[in-house]
């Protein structure tokens, strides 16, 4: 396992940190970050595959995105990693598709989940980012180093995978305030800068990288926080919204992520993904949802 001594340090003054705060919030935090501390059971990684479902189902309202001319197409399933309580997936079509490279120092643990669902890691054919934070693009400049295969991340949130920086972080609920100290601190982890290969503006399709599906924006969390809807009816949404509470309890229940740059632009942008009428939603903590708990928490209630 790769294991970096300053990052180790930097997660030991973390731990530190989360000590200081009440007991109900240390469990909280300590199990949301739970990368740092290590403790995920890697050797059973959470792999869920989508039901084969008929994509022309969902053609019609994916029509926007030219979907249509993809409903005869294989079908693309989702699988997820987990890495502590930080969700990454695997879009598998005719390639495979990496989402999020989790915290740095968690290359050896994805390796040991691709190696559990038999992927090798040269078949990965594009890495997807779905945000700058640093839980989600923190082993960027490795899983590229593995896979060979290029990055792609919003225009938006570009500079800080450039800089190897955390995008800032605004709360929106207390325990979003009662983190943000800890999660400051995070922000000035270190990870490797990375010179991304693909810049993502509105939206990206993904069928010259061997999966069936587009990647759209979808702004708030971050600034260039985007989503990856897929014709069986999945969307990938990173954190536009959580499952539970911190993405800790409670798991497949709809929340609104404790950060966001601007929540408006969240709910601007949970309305846009709902108009794909998915069948699912895989988050980056917690979940999977479903769409009619999506619809009351966000749209309806
Ligand atoms: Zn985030
Ligand atoms: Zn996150």
């Amino acid at each position: 396992m790769n294991f970096n001594l300053s990052s180790g340090l930097k997660k030991a003054t973390v731990l530190l940190g989360i000590c200081l705060l009440p007991l109900a919030i240390m469990i909280i935090g300590c199990a949301a970050f739970s990368s740092m501390g290590r403790l995920a059971d890697y050797d059973h990684p959470l792999v869920i595959e989508t039901a084969k479902l008929s994509c022309a189902s969902s053609t019609q309202d994916l029509n926007g995105l030219g979907m249509e001319k993809l409903a005869t197409k294989k079908n693309t399933s989702v699988i997820q990693l987990q890495i502590g309580l930080v969700n990454l997936y695997i879009i598998k079509g005719e390639k495979s598709i990496l989402v999020d490279s989790g915290w740095p120092g968690d290359t050896q643990a994805i390796l040991d989940q691709l190696k559990a669902i038999n992927i090798n890691p040269k078949e990965i054919s594009l890495i997807i980012l779905t945000h700058s934070h640093m839980e989600h693009f923190g082993s960027t400049a490795d899983m590229r180093d593995l896979t060979g295969a290029p990055i792609a991340i919003h225009l938006e949130d570009a500079d800080c995978l450039k800089n190897g920086v955390n995008s800032s972080i605004k709360p929106r609920s207390i325990l979003g305030h009662l983190l943000s100290p800890v999660l400051s601190r995070i922000g000035k982890s270190s990870m490797r800068a990375v010179e991304p290969d693909i810049l993502i503006d509105e939206k990206m399709d993904l069928d010259p990288f061997g999966v069936q599906g587009y990647v759209i924006h979808t702004p708030g969390h971050t600034p260039g926080s985007i989503s990856i809807i897929l014709p069986n009816g999945d969307a990938i949404v990173g954190d536009l919204m959580i499952g539970g509470i911190g993405g800790v309890f409670n798991q497949r229940s709809p929340n609104h992520h404790m950060f966001a740059n601007d929540p408006d632009a969240v709910d601007k942008s949970i309305q846009k993904i709902m108009g794909f009428s998915p069948k699912r939603f895989f988050v980056g903590h917690g979940g999977p949802l479903s769409p009619e708990d999506v619809f009351s928490t966000f749209i309806g209630g």
